[in-house]
């Protein structure tokens, strides 16, 4: 009576984290919202759109200035040229570029490597589509390319790797080598790759983001994701887009025109705005989320959740080791809801296995005040433990 793969898959770990929290009036560090980081000029600027109009359908490609605006943030900050005529699609969000991306080009029993862990919209997408997700396992606490792992992994039937770079939940980030050996993996088995860079503004400490779209043998390989909601600190919005070469994006286009059509055009006037905003808005951005992952990194640590520094993204990746016997990440979560008034996601949700353990991501790109009152409550709660 209803699709196997929707009529089975549960509620997400990110609603059913955030629900929690607000039952039980906790600090909610889980679901990757930021809080107090939205630009108001951006705000601004879609009010203003809003109250001009048009209000009517907007052109299915998405605004002009839009797609010039994506096309020019990407060669201004990563150095990738793109044509905005021929090559960019406006998406309601990064979750529709990946849908269309899905649907359009994998057919019914190909394969696709997604990396573990993994970001939970790929899985059931793929499958509705009748492909085969295949996970490729990285680990804690380097999260290491697994580069046999990977290699076993691809059959005949492999047509496409996804690739989330800066990655959610692990904080990596793919380095120039990583990359390359993925684009002679492209090139060697004839694959395509779906890079899912939403977090590309989110990079820290000196570090710059690296896309596989820049490397020019696979440049007509790479669909390339990318979403405001990150990059203005505006998740509600669903502005995304796609970019890749016209052979890619076309049957892309099709898929957007019948999953969405288009994307509400207030907001793509503001994005538009946004993106070209001078480079101090990014460089801010990215500044500000860095001192707040190094203040919960460190407020973590001291407590003795082992935290890893994220090298971009929104979250810290924390082991709670001492504080339980049996690892159960989920059972933990609701504990440290219930317990200490601060929910965090567990890790194993992101594994097909569920059985990694022993791990939690925060998110930290909050007001420094709600950082300041998770760690309060941690502190609270944890000289309340029979910790040695
Ligand atoms: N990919 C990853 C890795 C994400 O973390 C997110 C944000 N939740 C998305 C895609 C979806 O982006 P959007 O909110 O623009 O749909
Ligand atoms: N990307 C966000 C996260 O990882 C959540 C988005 C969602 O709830 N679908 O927490």
């Amino acid at each position: 009576m209803v699709n196997s793969v929707f009529g089975s898959c549960e509620a997400t770990i990110f609603e059913v984290m955030s629900r929690l929290a607000e039952q039980k009036g906790a600090v909610n560090l889980g679901q990757g919202f930021p809080d107090g980081l939205e630009p108001k000029e951006v705000i601004e600027a879609a009010a203003e759109a809003l109250r001009k109009g048009p209000h009517q359908y907007p052109s299915m490609l998405g605004l002009p200035a839009l797609r010039q605006a994506v096309a020019a943030n990407a060669l201004r900050f990563h150095g990738l040229e793109a044509d905005w005529e021929r090559e960019i699609l406006i998406t309601s969000g990064g979750t529709e570029a990946l849908c269309d991306a899905f649907l359009a080009l994998l057919e019914p029993g190909d394969e696709v490597i997604v990396f573990e862990p993994v970001y939970d919209s790929y899985g059931p997408i793929i499958r509705r589509g009748g492909a085969i997700p295949v996970p490729v396992r990285l680990e804690p606490p380097d999260w290491r390319l697994p580069r046999e792992r990977l290699l076993a992994a691809i059959t005949p039937r492999t047509r496409a790797i996804v690739v989330n770079t800066p990655m959610n939940p692990a904080g990596k980030v793919f380095d120039a080598e990583e990359l390359r050996f993925l684009a002679d993996l492209l090139l060697r088995h004839d694959l395509v790759a779906i890079a899912d860079e939403v977090y590309e503004h989110l990079v820290y400490d000196g570090r710059r983001h690296l896309s596989l779209f820049a490397v020019p043998e696979v440049r007509d390989r790479v669909v390339r994701i990318g979403s405001a909601g990150k990059t203005f600190s505006l998740t509600g919005w669903k502005v995304g887009y796609v970019m890749a070469d016209a052979r890619l994006l076309t049957p892309i286009v099709r898929a957007h025109q019948y999953v969405t059509f288009t994307t509400p055009p207030a907001l793509q006037a503001a994005v538009a705005f946004g993106l070209a905003l001078p480079d101090d808005y990014f460089a801010d951005l990215k500044s500000l989320l860095e001192a707040r992952r190094d203040f919960l990194t460190a407020a973590l640590n001291r407590l003795g959740f082992a935290t890893q520094t994220a090298a971009g993204s929104y979250f810290a990746i924390s082991s709670f080791a001492p504080f339980d016997r049996d690892g159960d990440d989920l059972a933990f979560c609701r504990r440290l809801t219930a317990e200490a008034g601060v929910t965090a996601v567990p890790l194993s949700a992101f594994y097909g296995a569920r059985d990694l353990r022993f791990h939690i991501r925060f998110c930290f790109a909050k007001t420094q005040a709600v950082l300041e009152s998770a760690v309060a409550r941690l502190e609270a709660w944890r000289a309340a433990q029979n910790v040695t």
